[in-house]
């Protein structure tokens, strides 16, 4: 099976397209590599096309690898009356589910009803019904007792008047962008991380005062700091947070909203639930949830304007710290989680499509009331996407190609549209159990059976294995050492400093698979340890003190 990159190919590529000096017309080139540049490169590679996806970071590194990680219908856009986002969202999760089992999994919610708040129970089940209805499956149910002592023990029982229990699901949002783009490489696409779009080209550019379609894209390898020309029939801007950037080059006014929501990463022994508990946090009645993944419990999420620097990964602040650190310390109210539970944390940048964008900010609307639907522009033939969720990749993919229709050759229906190929049923190695198993094959669909038997063993207390290590760095266009312990596996959030006491065994397979000296570990490790400090840890004090006093220095 076509990888998405062995050792090598990106560098390959990337020497073959310079070779080319933009002689070679695309079909597509596709900007951004999180889910839903993943998604158009998927429909587009169905339909044959000619296409390249280009990431400026690492596949998934923006708002893709730092979601909520629920494939779920939203039942918050129920409440606010989207309806058709809801419907289609609770679609998509059902097919998500069929499709990918292994990667996108049944996760049951649990939402508390308590004297005198809102929602109670009855208009909350109405909504189920209707949510249910969508879905075309019931799937929700009511409890009156026990719940404090099996279903979510410790929780708030004061004013406690019963339970809802209903169906969502849940992903590894970053497994879910590789493994649609290992699926679209499979059918043909070529992907590049670490290629930024920086210029966009256009026809007639050469004539002064012509201005005509957008043509192509002047793109930077980041690795080698070198520039070269790519052509297309037609640009897809995918670059969720970042859209305005790009669009700002052909004159569209800003539309995008940057708004972050953060989350903490505690040991699941320290805060244990079995499901996803929602509630509403006491202090300003927004919801938030507290869910297990992956062998921990994460708390989110904030849903804050962002003006941090872009270019970097996006950080917790320490009021978003105390604000969700107080919302789980209220819901249950024995548990006295403390920062120092916190193994990790992570922040994501909602790229919400906003009405009110330009106006000031006490005239904007609440950032959580902001609407979640995408949406797509044409300008002078570029098509951007921006807003909308995980879970409706396939949609939004498809909205883009229609979009992009009349600058692309005739294309023909096709029957299939499954986005994930079904496995052929390899033989589960005896040293895992069918979980195991299931949880690899969701991963990696047919490359599963390329794993390393040998190297079945769990990465610490993880869930995963020695061998998704060993096969991503041979087959998934590693570059950083941030790639293989943030997004191709996620025992970096999953195990916060204690990844570093890997560090050593790490290194050797780094060392041997991707041929990095001594050196080059180095200026890897360091830079993914102030990473971790910057984004990925509680804030910063040092930084942090250090900012304010450089910002009170600056006013005075
Ligand atoms: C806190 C939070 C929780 C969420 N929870 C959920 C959830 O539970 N379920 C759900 O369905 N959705 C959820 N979402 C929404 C969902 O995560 C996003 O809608 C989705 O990830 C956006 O994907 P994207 O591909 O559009 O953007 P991104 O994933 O940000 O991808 C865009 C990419 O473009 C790249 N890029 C930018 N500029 C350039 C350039 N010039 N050249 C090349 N590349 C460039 C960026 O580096 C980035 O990787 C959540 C979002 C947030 C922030």
């Amino acid at each position: 099976m076509r990888a998405i990159g062995r050792p090598g190919k990106r560098e390959a590529l990337i020497r073959s397209l310079q070779d080319d000096a933009g002689q070679t017309l695309w079909d597509l080139i596709i900007i951004g590599g999180g889910i839903t540049g993943a998604g158009v490169l998927r429909e587009a590679t169905r339909l044959g096309l000619k296409v390249l996806l280009i990431e400026q970071r690492d596949f998934a590194w923006g708002t893709s690898s730092r979601s909520s990680k629920m494939v779920h219908g939203g039942l918050r856009y129920l409440g606010s009356g989207q309806v058709g986002l809801t419907r289609e969202s609770v679609q998509e999760r059902q097919r998500l589910l069929e499709e990918a089992p292994g990667l996108v999994e049944p996760l049951p919610f649990l939402m508390g009803h308590y004297k005198g708040i809102f929602p109670g129970p009855r208009i909350f089940n109405m909504l189920l019904a209707v949510y249910d209805f969508l879905a075309g499956r019931r799937n929700h149910r009511w409890w009156r007792k026990g719940i404090s002592d099996f279903l979510a023990p410790g929780l708030r029982v004061s004013g406690l008047e019963g339970a809802t229990q209903f169906g969502d699901a849940v992903t590894d949002d970053a497994r879910l962008v590789l493994r649609t783009l290992q699926e679209a490489v499979a059918e043909g696409g070529e992907v590049l991380n670490y290629v930024e779009a920086v210029q966009l080209l256009r026809e007639g550019a050469e004539n002064a005062g012509s201005e005509g379609l957008v043509s192509g894209v002047t793109m930077l390898d980041r690795q080698t700091a070198t520039k070269f020309d790519v052509r297309a029939r037609c640009v897809v801007n995918a670059t969720g947070a970042w859209t305005d950037e790009l669009r700002a080059q052909l004159g569209a006014h800003a539309a995008v909203r940057p708004l972050r929501g953060s989350h903490l990463i505690v040991p699941g022994w320290r805060l244990p639930v079995a499901f996803a508990v929602s509630f509403f946090h006491q202090d300003d009645k927004r919801p938030v949830f507290a869910f297990p993944w992956e062998g921990v419990t994460v708390i989110g999420t904030t849903d804050l304007d962002h003006s941090q620097n872009m270019k970097r990964d996006a950080s917790i602040t320490q009021e978003e710290v105390s604000y969700l650190l107080r919302a789980a310390n209220l819901q249950f109210p024995s548990t006295h989680l403390e920062e120092g539970d916190v193994i990790a944390t992570y922040s994501g940048v909602r790229p919400v499509v906003s009405r009110r964008i330009q106006h000031s900010d006490a005239d904007k609307t609440q950032p959580s009331k902001e609407k979640r639907e995408h949406s797509v522009w044409d300008d002078a033939g570029m098509i951007s996407v921006a807003g909308g969720k995980l879970t409706t990749f396939r949609l939004i993919a498809l909205d883009v190609l229609k979009a992009a229709a009349p600058y692309l050759p005739v294309m023909s229906a096709v029957r299939e549209s499954r986005i994930f190929k079904p496995v052929a049923a390899g033989e589960k190695p005896a040293s895992i159990n069918a979980t195991q198993w299931k949880r690899l094959v969701g991963r990696y669909g047919n490359a599963a059976t390329q794993l390393s038997v040998k190297q079945m063993n769990r990465i610490a207390h993880t869930d995963t294995l020695w061998a998704e290590l060993e096969w991503v760095l041979e087959n998934e266009m590693v570059v950083h050492l941030e790639d293989v312990l943030l997004r191709r596996t996620r025992i970096g959030l999953l195990l916060g400093q204690q990844v570093m006491n890997l560090l050593p065994d790490i290194r050797i397979m780094c060392q041997r698979r991707l041929g990095w000296d001594d050196a080059r570990w180095a200026q890897e490790e360091y830079a993914y340890r102030q990473l971790v400090r910057h984004s990925y840890s509680l804030p910063d004090q040092e930084v942090a003190v250090t900012a304010r006093h450089a910002v009170h220095a600056e006013v005075a």
